[in-house]
């Protein structure tokens, strides 16, 4: 019966990174060795304080529906973050609680975006973008970026794809998938093109900021004259490793903020109880305390960048922030590696998930069709076991 499904739906594409996932799950169940470095989820649990937190507020008996837009004191907790580590002011009126920062995305898109309104999107772009802006009417735009530019968007390129429909434009950075940051030299250079279109709304993802080998985040909010203009989006899923407690925020204009509120307030209620006031306290604490984990995710890269190097057609720009690699596989177009003929980055992908046992996720997903995108937010183990397969698979062919 998909014929009586809306358009809407028949019109998205799944979530590419969530759908290897299951496909590597799928495998493994039926007992394949496969190592996933598909889904950017970090492998550590979460950290021993913030488990307390949570059983705590289980114990205090924490267990009603909770304000839609999140309980005041984590909304104070996230203004201090905000000012801690950014630098930015925010009333409570400006900040939304959702459940992740998918969910604070999806209501940026349904309270701003009216059907034509157009979208850029420099790629690579993380997956859910376009498929969340597409299904609140608005028509995305993808900016090319090269590699030799470390996959950025330059200004010239920012300013051609504006027209007189550009609503919004929504990167991220650190980016996933490229691991680019953006220095606030090169932000001050994007916002000079946006400070002359006032009508476009910049959503910045910095769900990555504290997972930056560079140091020294920036956020175009920063600027006094984009403030006005910016919303934040960030969450607990990365630097704190709760993907699942499903926890993400937004600051930016109060009118921004009470549109999602009412959507929100319509579509799925206030935020996990527990996990807001696990949040409370992963958020006051240092980010001193979650360091241990970055550490690792630098020392992975340089494992990573090493090996790959070591494989033949890969070309790797090296990220500067968040945990995947989106090396350059294009090389591979046309040819024939044990049978199978790769046209794409998805045959690509999928020659790799069969004959090496490695999910990886196609670049077409996050719109650059020459590249794949590997996580490694693995363990050391698995990281050095996946490249060996993977240029086995590519050279014993
Ligand atoms: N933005 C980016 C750039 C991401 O990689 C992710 C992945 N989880 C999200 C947003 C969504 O995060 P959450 O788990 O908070 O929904
Ligand atoms: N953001 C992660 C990723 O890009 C998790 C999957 C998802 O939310 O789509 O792999």
């Amino acid at each position: 019966m998909n014929n009586q499904l809306s358009n809407r739906v028949n019109q998205m594409a799944t979530s590419a990174t969530l759908a290897m996932a299951a496909k590597a799950r799928e495998l493994r169940e039926s007992g394949k060795d496969i190592i996933g470095l598909s889904l950017g989820e970090p492998d550590f649990t979460v950290p021993e304080f913030i488990k307390e937190a949570a059983k705590d507020a289980i114990t205090q008996d924490y267990h009603s529906y909770t304000p839609v837009d999140g309980y005041g004191e984590l909304k104070q907790a996230i203004i201090t973050k905000f000012n801690r580590d950014n630098g930015l002011t925010y009333e409570p009126s400006q900040i939304v609680v959702s459940n992740g920062a998918k969910q604070t995305l999806s209501n940026l898109a349904m309270v701003l975006l009216n059907p034509g309104d157009e979208v850029l999107l420099p790629a690579p772009y993380w997956v859910s973008y376009s498929d969340i802006s597409k299904v609140a009417g608005g028509v995305p735009v993808v900016i090319k970026t090269s590699i030799d530019n470390d996959f950025k968007v330059t200004p010239a390129e920012l300013e051609a794809a504006i027209t007189p429909k550009t609503k919004m434009l929504i990167y991220s950075s650190p980016c996933n998938p490229s691991g680019s940051v953006y220095s606030k030299e090169e932000l001050r250079g994007l916002a000079d093109v946006l400070a002359k279109y006032p009508q476009i709304i910049i959503v910045s993802d910095e769900i990555y900021e504290h997972i930056n080998f560079v140091g020294g985040h920036a956020s175009i909010a920063s600027f006094d004259d984009m403030y006005d203009r910016t919303v934040v989006v960030n969450g607990i899923s990365k630097a704190f490793s709760m993907t699942g407690w499903r926890i993400g925020y937004m600051g930016g204009p109060s009118w921004i903020a009470r549109a999602c509120n009412k959507m929100q307030g319509q579509v799925t209620s206030g935020a996990n109880c527990i996990a807001q006031r696990a949040t409370i306290t992963a958020l006051t604490n240092s980010p001193e305390r979650i360091k241990f984990m970055i550490d690792a995710f630098k020392e992975r890269r340089q494992i990573i960048l090493g090996l790959i190097k070591d494989i033949p057609g890969f070309i790797a720009n090296e990220p500067e922030g968040a945990f995947y690699v989106f090396p350059d596989i294009s090389s591979y177009f046309g040819k024939t590696l044990n049978g199978v003929t790769i046209n794409s980055a998805s045959d690509f992908s999928l020659y790799l998930l069969e004959y090496a046992n490695v999910a990886t996720v196609t670049g077409e997903a996050f719109g650059d069709p020459n590249c794949i995108r590997i996580s490694y937010a693995a363990s050391t183990e698995d990281i050095i076991e996946a490249m060996k397969r993977i240029k086995n698979a590519v050279i014993s062919s």
